[in-house]
């Protein structure tokens, strides 16, 4: 006892002189107009570009989403689906776009099902056409450039074009990737992933039976992709959703080299994106505003903001132990509901504004005791809902994201995806980008071992559940104050929260609140650390949190936590941006 509480003194004592901005890590970024942060330094200098003309803060999205699909395409792209939040200046309002990848109107509960009626592996199924869902961000685009645009919707692919045709360098990041997919294959000749030639041919290196990623700085060009951005250019996205291009699509997916798919022309010809209300919800005087249903995003980091509400921050710092487990037990708690009741609220019920209920949070918080619950039930929040059991599904990183502030003060924060790495692995021939592999966000299993239908099960038309969380943050004044998101499967949700809490409750800035090490609880066994990363994120007595949650029962895993997080601080009419070194996130604007 006596042990751990030396541990910690001397843990918080070396902490409170790391904040103010410790040596050899990444710092924050100013500017007085504008900002764009990015997981890509070509796609943050496009978006940059953008604003500079004048653009809007839709206007540099589109830009920044387009190069993205080249320059990160394990990441996104336009094969895959996408949320956003948007404050709009002029009007004071803020909407939500649902571009998320939804189920081919012939999809069944039994797509992920073999003929015994068991689950598939994951590999099997995402590596597959039955994972494709029909994708949603080339209408994303063009939604929010009709409705926010201030440039000529052209003009806005030209920075994509012009890269596809000059080519970019190969990250290290995607390089390690496709070695990271390529080590699941049996051998050269027999792929289970790079199973598509084109894809195979893009990013791999191969001679007789052996093969191996194109290394890190590899020339990339890739004119199939210029020539389908003209096409968007030029004819708009009905150049992708009809025609030619939807008839390819369907044909890539309908003839998949492991297992085929069913989307079709007419799939693709009646996807449609969708505006929805957002969910926001008052932490510390701050409104916090995400997206609600198909993605659990909004919901999960309101009601961990919501049970963290109840404990006093005040004097605390961000590693500390109180601090590190309230929130792990904030997490059990919102994990549990979001696996039972979150799913797309076209096709089920979802209890809302039950599981954002003050009271209820109040009675959830109340179960958060001095050691670590274990495995938490969900609860019963008020409001309808139908007799779901739960879904536990949990994904890997192959997403996004994208924090934009332009000179008139809109915001747009965006999380963008195509699931897994590499989205499904299959290039559509002659066109230049990858498929997702979305679907797999849906539950495997229709009904629980007791009968219990899962509310995340799939169904024709249906989106599958997200973990995706970009967010707004507005202050007491309802002026915009944060933009935050990031990618990481589930593990979104956990670093989302933390870095709202890191700026809003420790005062740090955006860049020191990425540089925290991460922590997150999904209701599983084990509380996770993360591993410090020398000259990224924040050295931290490890052994000494460790013990010290140890103490209070917990199971500690220390494993790497790639976030990515893009955040835009706006304060005293400055912008202050913040960008993860995890991954390749770099700050524009001026
Ligand atoms: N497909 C996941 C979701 O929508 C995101 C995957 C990731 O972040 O890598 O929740």
């Amino acid at each position: 006892m006596k042990r751990r509480w030396l541990t910690i003194t001397v843990c918080v004592t070396a902490l409170s002189w790391q904040w103010a901005g410790a040596k050899g890590l990444p710092q924050a970024q100013t500017t007085q107009r504008e900002m764009v942060v990015t997981a890509n330094p070509l796609a943050t200098a496009a978006g940059a570009k953008i604003l500079k003309m004048g653009g809007s803060a839709a206007d540099a999205m589109v830009a920044v989403q387009t190069v993205l699909g080249l320059v990160e395409p394990q990441s996104t792209g336009i094969g895959g689906g996408a949320f956003i939040v948007y404050f709009d200046s002029e009007t004071g309002t803020t909407m939500t776009l649902d571009a998320r990848e939804k189920a081919p109107a012939a999809a069944t509960e039994g797509l992920f099902l073999d003929p015994d009626g068991n689950p598939l592996g994951f590999v099997t199924a995402w590596q597959s056409g039955l994972s494709v869902g029909v994708p949603g961000v080339p209408r994303m685009m063009e939604h929010m450039h009709r409705k926010y645009g201030r440039l000529p919707w052209p003009l806005l692919f030209v920075p994509g074009i012009v890269q596809s045709l000059k080519g970019f360098t190969l990250t290290r990041r995607t390089s390690d990737q496709v070695t990271g997919l390529l080590a699941l294959n049996p051998s050269c000749e027999d792929r289970l992933t790079f199973r598509d030639p084109v894809a195979f041919n893009y990013f791999v290196d191969s001679e007789g039976t052996t093969c191996s990623a194109k290394p890190a700085g590899t020339k990339i060009v890739n004119r199939d992709y210029a020539q389908t951005l003209k096409l968007l250019a030029i004819q708009g996205t009905d150049a992708f959703y009809t025609g030619a291009m939807a008839n390819d699509i369907a044909s890539a997916v309908q003839n998949d080299l492991n297992i085929p798919g069913t989307m079709s022309p007419s799939d693709l010809a009646h996807y449609e994106v969708i505006e929805r209300e957002p969910v926001c919800f008052v932490y510390r005087e701050n409104n916090v505003c995400g997206m609600g249903p198909p993605s659990s995003g909004g919901l999960a980091v309101g009601q961990i903001l919501g049970l963290m509400a109840h404990f006093d921050l005040s004097d605390k710092q961000p590693l500390d132990e109180d601090v590190v487990h309230w929130f792990s037990q904030a997490m059990r708690l919102a994990f549990a509901d979001r696996n039972k009741y979150v799913a797309d609220s076209d096709f089920v019920s979802v209890p809302s504004a039950g599981m954002l209920n003050k009271d209820y949070l109040t009675e959830r918080a109340a179960l958060i005791g001095p050691n670590d619950s274990g495995s938490v039930a969900p609860g019963v929040p008020p409001g309808k809902f139908d007799p779901y059991g739960p879904d536990f599904t949990a994904k890997t990183s192959g997403t996004s994201h994208v924090a934009i502030v332009d000179r008139y003060g809109n915001a747009l924060s965006m999380t963008t995806t195509i699931e897994s790495s590499f989205g499904n692995g299959v290039m559509v021939p002659g066109r230049g980008f990858l498929l997702n592999n979305e679907l797999t966000d849906f539950s495997f299993i229709p009904t629980t071992p007791s009968g219990d239908p899962v509310a995340n099960r799939v169904q024709a038309n249906k989106r599958p559940r997200s973990s995706m969380s970009p967010a707004i943050v507005f202050d007491d004044r309802d002026r915009v104050a944060l933009v935050t998101g990031s990618p990481g499967g589930s593990r979104i949700i956990g670093y989302t929260a933390q870095s709202i809490m890191n700026v809003l409750d420790f005062g740090l800035d955006p860049q020191q609140a990425i540089n925290v090490p991460h922590y997150q609880n999904r209701n599983t066994t084990t509380t996770d650390l993360e591993i410090p990363i020398p000259n990224v994120t924040l050295d931290y007595d490890v052994d000494g949190l460790t013990t010290a949650l140890e103490n209070r029962g917990h199971i500690i895993t220390l494993i790497e936590q790639t976030s990515g997080l893009s955040l835009i601080r706006v304060t005293g009419g400055q912008l202050i941006g913040g960008a993860d070194q995890r991954r390749d996130g770099t700050i524009g604007g001026r």
